[in-house]
This record gives C-alpha cells, sequence and structure tokens, in this order.
C-alpha cells in the first residue's frame, strides 16, 4: 500500500482542499482514514475550514470563465486524457479503492473501470450537446435552442463508490463546460485526493486554468456550505435520504438546483415462471456484494407461493457457501462493513426485525479472530418477513435480505412498490406476459427497472437514478447531460417586419 499512497502523493499528513495542482494550506480539524479491511490507519487529511471552502470557490468561479470559451470537443480532449491516466492508474487506485473502503479487489478494479468508461461517454458527448430546432409561427423567423453551462457544480459522494460517483458527474459537467467542486465522502478522502492527482497533471499539461478541478474534504458541514451556497447553481448529491432531504431543502431555499440520488429499497420478484437457478446468482450476488453497501443492493425478495420453499432452500444453502474475509483476496466473497458504527445499525436493523416478528433463516453477526480485527465483518443474514414491517419499508446498508411471499402478480408489483425509496427493482420470469406488466406504466415504479437480472449494478449508458425518496436526479448516461446545462431558446427575425406572436397587432 506504501507504494501506491507514494504514486498518488499521500502523505501521512494531507490537505483537504485543492484548486487542482495547488493545494492549500487547510486548517481544519485532522481526519484520519483506516482501513475497515484490517482496522489499521491509512493516511489522515487536515479538513478543509470555511475560509478554504471560500477560496476554492472564488478559484471555480474565475476558472470558468475561462473554461466555459473551450470548445467542447477540446474539454472532451482532455476528458479523453483522463481516461487514459485512469487506465494506466487502474491497478493502484483499484487497489486503494478496496482497502480504503473494503469492497472486493474485483468491485475496486470494476470502479475504476466505470470511471474510464463515463470518461469515453463524455468524450462522444462533446461532439453531441444538440439542441432542437423548431419553425417560428412568423414569417422570416428562425426559432432554436441551446445548451450553455451552468457555472459550478458542487458534487457531494457517498463512501460506498468512493470514486465512480465523482466522474459520473464530473467527466459530463467538464465536458458541458462547468467547472466542479468536491465533497467526496469523509470515510474515503483518500481515494478522492488519489483521483486529484491523476486530473491535475493531465490538465496541467493541458493548460486547463487552476479551479475547473476544485476538492473540498470535510465533514457533512462541507456538504451543507455547498447547499446553502448561491455560488453553486448545481448540487449533485449521492447518499442517503437523510442527507438528501436536507441538502434538498437548502438547495431549494435558494432555488438553485439539486440533482439527488439518494437510499434505495430494491426488491426482486420471483416469480413462479423464473428460472431458479439463475436467478439465485442475480439475489445472492445482489444481497452480498460489496457487503450489501451498494445503492443498488437487494434488500427484499419477493417470491411466489409455489416456489417459495424451493428457492428458499437454495438461498440458505447458498448463504452457507459464503466466504466472508479480507477483500483484496480474491476468495472471499463477502468484505467488510465500512465502520463500526454500521456493524452497530447492522445489528440494531436484525433486533429490530426479530421485534417486530422477523423469523431468521440464517442468523447474522459480527465476526471475531484472526482477520477480523477491524470489528466490520458480520455474517449475510435472511429473515421472513411482512412487507410492512418498519424495517423492512427502511434502507439499512448491510448484507440483511428481506423475504416476502407472494401469490398473484398485481400484489408482488404492489409490494414491490410499497415502499418509500424508488430505485431498482427487478423480475425473474420467463413469461412475456409478466415482464411486460412489470416494465409498463402499472408495473415497477422505480427508476430501474430489469428483467431477468438482478438489482444490483447498472451500465453507465443509461440515465441511472429513482424515484420517490430515492431523489428523483438521473446522472451518467442517456440525456442525463442536460441536468448540467441550461437550456436557452433563441428566436432570430431576419425579415424586414417585426411581427408579433400570436397575431397580436401592435402598430404605432
Ligand atoms: P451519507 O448520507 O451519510 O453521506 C453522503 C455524503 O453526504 C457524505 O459526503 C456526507 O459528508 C454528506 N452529507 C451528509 N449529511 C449532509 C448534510 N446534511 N448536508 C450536506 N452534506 C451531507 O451517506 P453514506 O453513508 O456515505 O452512503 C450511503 C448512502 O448513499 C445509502 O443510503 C445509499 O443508498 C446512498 N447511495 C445512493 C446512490 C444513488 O445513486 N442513488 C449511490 C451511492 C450511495
Amino acid at each position: 500500500m506504501q507504494n501506491i499512497l507514494k504514486q498518488f502523493n499521500i502523505e501521512a499528513v494531507n490537505s483537504g482542499a485543492s484548486t487542482g495542482s495547488q493545494w492549500l494550506a487547510a486548517g481544519g480539524p485532522e481526519l484520519v482514514s483506516s482501513s475497515p479491511v484490517d482496522g489499521k490507519a491509512i493516511a489522515a487529511v487536515r479538513t478543509a475550514t470555511r475560509g478554504d471552502y471560500d477560496a476554492v470557490v472564488q478559484k471555480a468561479a474565475e476558472a470558468f470563465q475561462a473554461w466555459r470559451q473551450w470548445p467542447a470537443p477540446r474539454r472532451g480532449e482532455v476528458v479523453r486524457q483522463v481516461g487514459e491516466a485512469l487506465r494506466s492508474s487502474k491497478e493502484a487506485l483499484g487497489r486503494l479503492v478496496s482497502y480504503e473502503m473494503g469492497k472486493s479487489l474485483q468491485e475496486g478494479y470494476g470502479e475504476v473501470q466505470e470511471m474510464i468508461d463515463i470518461c469515453d461517454f463524455a468524450v462522444g458527448l462533446s461532439r453531441q450537446l444538440h439542441g432542437l430546432t423548431m419553425h417560428s409561427e412568423r414569417p422570416g423567423h428562425r426559432m432554436y435552442e441551446q445548451w450553455h453551462p451552468l457555472g459550478i457544480t458542487g458534487i457531494i459522494s457517498a463512501f460506498n463508490f468512493p470514486v465512480a460517483v465523482w466522474s459520473w458527474n464530473s467527466m459530463l459537467a467538464w465536458v458541458c463546460g462547468n467547472v466542479c467542486i468536491w465533497k467526496p465522502s469523509e470515510k474515503t478522502p483518500l481515494t478522492a485526493i488519489a483521483c486529484q492527482q491523476i486530473t491535475a497533471k493531465v490538465f496541467a499539461a493541458n493548460g486547463v486554468p487552476e479551479g475547473v478541478s476544485g476538492l473540498i474534504i470535510g465533514e457533512r458541514e462541507a456538504g451543507a456550505w455547498m447547499a446553502e451556497d448561491p455560488c453553486i447553481p448545481l448540487v449533485s448529491a449521492t447518499g442517503s435520504t437523510r442527507m438528501g432531504k436536507s441538502v434538498g431543502a437548502a438547495v431549494g431555499a435558494r432555488l438553485g438546483r439539486a440533482l439527488l440520488e439518494l437510499g434505495g429499497n430494491n426488491a426482486i420478484i420471483i416469480s413462479k415462471e423464473a428460472d431458479l437457478d439463475m436467478s439465485l446468482i442475480g439475489c445472492v450476488f445482489g444481497a452480498v456484494g460489496t457487503a450489501g453497501q451498494r445503492c443498488t443492493s437487494t434488500r427484499r425478495l419477493i417470491i411466489h407461493d409455489s416456489v417459495y420453499d424451493s428457492f428458499k432452500d437454495k438461498l440458505v444453502k447458498a448463504y452457507g457457501q459464503l466466504r466472508i474475509g479480507n477483500p483484496l483476496d480474491e476468495q472471499h466473497h463477502v468484505g467488510p462493513l465500512i465502520d463500526k458504527q454500521a456493524v452497530d445499525m447492522y445489528l440494531a436493523a436484525i433486533e429490530k426485525c426479530k421485534a417486530e416478528g422477523g423469523r431468521f433463516l440464517v442468523e447474522g453477526g459480527v465476526l471475531e479472530g484472526q482477520g477480523y480485527e477491524s470489528g466490520c465483518y458480520v455474517k449475510p443474514a435472511i429473515a421472513e418477513v411482512e412487507n410492512g414491517y418498519s424495517i423492512v419499508q427502511h434502507e439499512t446498508f448491510a448484507p440483511i435480505l428481506y423475504l416476502i411471499r407472494y401469490s398473484d402478480l398485481d400484489e408482488a408489483i404492489a409490494l414491490q412498490n410499497g415502499v418509500p425509496q424508488g430505485l431498482s427493482s427487478a423480475i425473474m420470469t420467463l413469461n412475456l406476459r409478466e415482464a411486460e406488466l412489470f416494465l409498463s406504466q402499472s408495473g415497477s415504479d422505480c427508476g430501474i427497472a430489469n428483467v431477468n437480472i438482478g438489482t444490483s449494478g447498472a451500465e453507465i449508458g443509461g440515465a441511472f437514478g429513482g424515484e420517490k425518496e430515492t431523489g428523483g436526479g438521473r446522472e451518467s448516461g442517456s440525456d442525463a447531460w442536460k441536468a448540467y446545462m441550461r437550456r436557452q431558446t433563441n428566436t432570430i427575425n431576419y425579415s424586414t417586419k417585426l411581427p408579433l406572436a400570436q397575431g397580436i397587432k401592435f402598430d404605432l
């Protein structure tokens, strides 16, 4: 790990405020980043003060004046080079992500691959930021729309995708002509420093103005500065619904724009016509992958009566084969939770579930002994529940899977939709009618609805996000770029008269 830290210029104590290649003195309290893998401290960061934050915002505002003038394809070329730099850092950055956050090495590499993919996507996008042309109702007039950058995009990110979420936002925001300021999770500050170092080199080599990529490391308060700051027209915030309600209210109070990517409570419907063996893989990976710490993790299985017992038995057997341990060792399926606070929340959820009447088929618990010294390794658990239990209505960010029975598909869809969140959903069925009903307007109410694929994960080509308490925002592919721009409608009169719209006469 020492070599990797050195590669990204991460020292024992680092500054938590940067305008790009410059790092400010950062005078806030020190934050120590410890790995949930082995409990050891990796390095410390001096958090940003309000003064540091203001300095980063000022530099960003200056940089915007120049950056917005760069042709979009030229901005795309810079992003292409960031993608190349990420390709050559994939191994090192992927390892750092795994070690600091605790996800498996494969998932760490996968997260960096996602960053590379969004760079490629953004490069193409830089030549496709197009608007529509409309026919004017007035003779000798032309009407069209164009998209302009907004200014500073504030990015608040969560610990579980410590780097990919930043790239989904920043790569798109940059090709759109915005400048960005990133407030990463205080639980994963070092991966953020590594990304800033990678970007700074590419930006310096291309003469990108200092300030296009700002970084502010701090606790929640630093995110709140952004939310309240009228200098930041767009705040893109990824994290819990609790955070989203607070950020959304603060941004809304100043009539700014908030792009919210919040918690999920994702379910898979297992139909009587499902391929049960294939479904099993999707369900188990969805529930235990990343130790249940994905926004798209599978939390609920809604299983048809006729296959309930056989599928339950398959699940219990599969859980018996899970290997829990150091995520950097590829033979393990399940790594640690992010920290002890997360372990406490997991234990409290199990107790609450039991108190509400949940029956555990696979018991949870904290692992102790050799290899589990960090105290963050827990057993994935399965419980039979009712959808209405308050604990089931709530997202617990840990590997607890709830089983619920159904007898007809309308009931299953009502159960699937019967939670406050609306991120990812899936049905496992080989029946076309069932699949199409699930995807129809009477089906899933989520932002993501899949057939014969689990809930977990997504491709960058599609717009990513969810409804209801998931916040309504969309990031990444499709036309999600429009959230980072302002639309302007232009009408040009090339005639010798000035006719008014709707035939209004106004003669002088
Ligand atoms: P969190 O809400 O505790 O923190 C996320 C970020 O928000 C951190 O940077 C934190 O400092 C900041 N923050 C927290 N409260 C704030 C406030 N009041 N004002 C401003 N900033 C604030 O979330 P977490 O524990 O890091 O991440 C897990 C959560 O994120 C889960 O709910 C998960 O579902 C969600 N998540 C959602 C998506 C998505 O795309 N929908 C993706 C990843 C994670």
